[in-house]
C-alpha cells in the first residue's frame, strides 16, 4: 500500500508558564516530540497510549487543525505544513476528524441538515436540491432516518450524535479520517456499533483512517497496523497481528496486559496477567532524559537512563524504540 500522509519529525511544543506562586517560569510543555509515522492509503492506524501522551494532539498536527513547531507533513504527495490558508483550506476537503465528544462536537442550535450540510457551504456548495439530496444520503448511510434531518443534537442518544458526527466527517468525501477516540465517551453497548459503522464505511468509500484510542483493546478489531505512543513519541509501531502476537516495548506489554480479559480460555494461557504498568505518566513539561519509560519500566538498565533509544525493526513492518530488544534480520 502507498503511504497517504507522512510525518516527519513533528514537534508540537506549547509555551507555558511553571512553578511556584513567586518564581513563574516560561517553559516548552512537549506534547509531541518527534514524531515519524506513515498511513498507508485504505489502511487504519490505531493510535493508542495513555491520556496525555500526545495522541490527540498528533492527530489534529497531521491534518494541520493546528501548526507544528517543527517537522513536515506530506499528504497526498503535497507537503501541508506550510501551506497558506487557502491552500490549506482546499487540502483539508480530503482530511476530516471524527471528535471523541460527539455532543461538545455539535452546534446545538443547528439541526441534523444543517450540521451535515454546512462542510458544503463552507466548501463552496450552495443550499440546493443536490445539497439536501447529499444530507439524505449520508443518513441513510450511518443509519439515521430522514426524519431526523430537522431535529436537534439534545434530542439523540449519544450513539446517535457521533453518527452525525460521522455523517458530518464523511459528506465532503474525505480521502483521510482522524477519528479521535470515538467511541470513548459511549456506553459499551453501542461501541460496537459505532466501530462498525465506521469499519463498513470505509469499506464503502475507500477511506483511509488514523483511529485513536486509549486501550489496544477498542483498536484491535479496526486497525490494520498499530502504532504506541508514550510522552510525545512514538515507541513500536507493527502490523495489528505482530504487534499483538509479540508485542516488543515493555510499555505496550503493560498496556496490553491491562486489556480486560473475559474469554475462559485465554485466562488459562495466562492472557492479561501480567502486573500492569504502574504509576503516572510524567509531565511532558520536563521528560525523563533517555528512555522516556525508565521511571516506570520493570526492564530499567543504566544505558535507559542516559541514552535514547532509536526506532529499530524487530521484524518486517514491526519497529521498536527499546534498549532490550535485539534487532532484526536486516529488512
Ligand atoms: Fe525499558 Fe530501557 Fe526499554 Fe526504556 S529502553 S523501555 S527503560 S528497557
Amino acid at each position: 500500500m502507498a503511504a497517504l500522509l507522512e510525518a516527519i519529525g513533528l514537534v508540537k511544543h506549547y509555551d507555558v508558564e511553571a512553578g511556584g506562586f513567586f518564581r513563574r517560569t516560561r517553559t516548552a510543555l512537549r506534547a509531541v516530540d518527534g514524531v515519524d509515522l506513515t498511513i498507508r492509503s485504505g489502511e487504519t492506524l490505531g493510535l493508542v497510549g495513555e491520556s496525555g501522551c500526545g495522541k490527540s494532539t498528533l492527530g489534529r498536527l497531521l491534518i494541520r487543525l493546528i501548526p507544528a513547531t517543527a517537522g513536515q507533513v506530506v499528504f497526498d504527495g503535497q507537503e501541508i505544513t506550510g501551506l497558506s490558508p487557502k491552500a490549506l483550506r482546499a487540502a483539508r476537503r480530503a482530511m476530516q476528524i471524527v471528535f471523541q465528544d460527539p455532543f461538545g462536537a455539535l452546534n446545538p442550535r443547528m439541526s441534523v441538515e444543517e450540521t451535515i450540510m454546512e462542510p458544503l457551504l463552507i466548501h463552496g456548495a450552495r443550499r440546493s436540491a443536490e445539497t439536501r439530496q447529499a444530507v439524505t444520503r449520508m443518513l441513510d448511510m450511518v443509519g439515521l432516518p430522514d426524519s431526523t434531518r430537522y431535529r436537534f443534537p439534545h434530542e439523540f442518544s449519544g450513539g446517535q450524535r457521533q453518527r452525525i458526527g460521522i455523517a458530518r466527517a464523511l459528506i465532503l468525501r474525505p480521502k483521510l479520517v482522524v477519528c479521535d477516540e470515538p467511541v470513548s465517551a459511549l456506553d459499551v453497548s453501542v461501541q460496537a456499533q459505532i466501530v462498525n459503522l465506521l469499519s463498513d464505511l470505509q469499506g464503502e468509500l475507500g477511506l483511509t483512517y488514523l483511529f485513536i484510542a486509549h486501550d489496544l483493546g477498542v483498536v484491535k478489531h479496526i486497525s490494520t497496523r498499530v502504532a504506541v505512543m508514550y510522552l510525545g513519541k512514538v515507541v513500536e509501531v507493527a502490523d495489528k497481528r505482530s504487534l499483538y502476537a509479540r508485542p516488543s516495548h515493555p510499555y505496550t506489554q503493560a498496556l496490553l496486559a491491562s486489556v480486560p480479559v473475559t474469554h475462559p480460555s485465554q485466562r488459562k494461557r495466562g492472557v492479561g496477567a501480567q502486573p500492569v504498568i504502574a504509576g503516572d505518566i510524567p509531565t511532558a513539561l520536563a521528560p525523563p532524559s533517555g528512555c522516556r519509560f525508565h521511571t516506570r519500566c520493570p526492564h530499567v538498565m543504566p544505558v535507559c537512563r542516559t541514552d535514547e533509544p532509536a526506532m529499530r525493526p524487530v521484524g518486517t513492518g514491526h519497529d521498536v524504540a527499546c534498549h532490550l530488544v535485539a534487532p532484526g534480520p536486516p529488512m
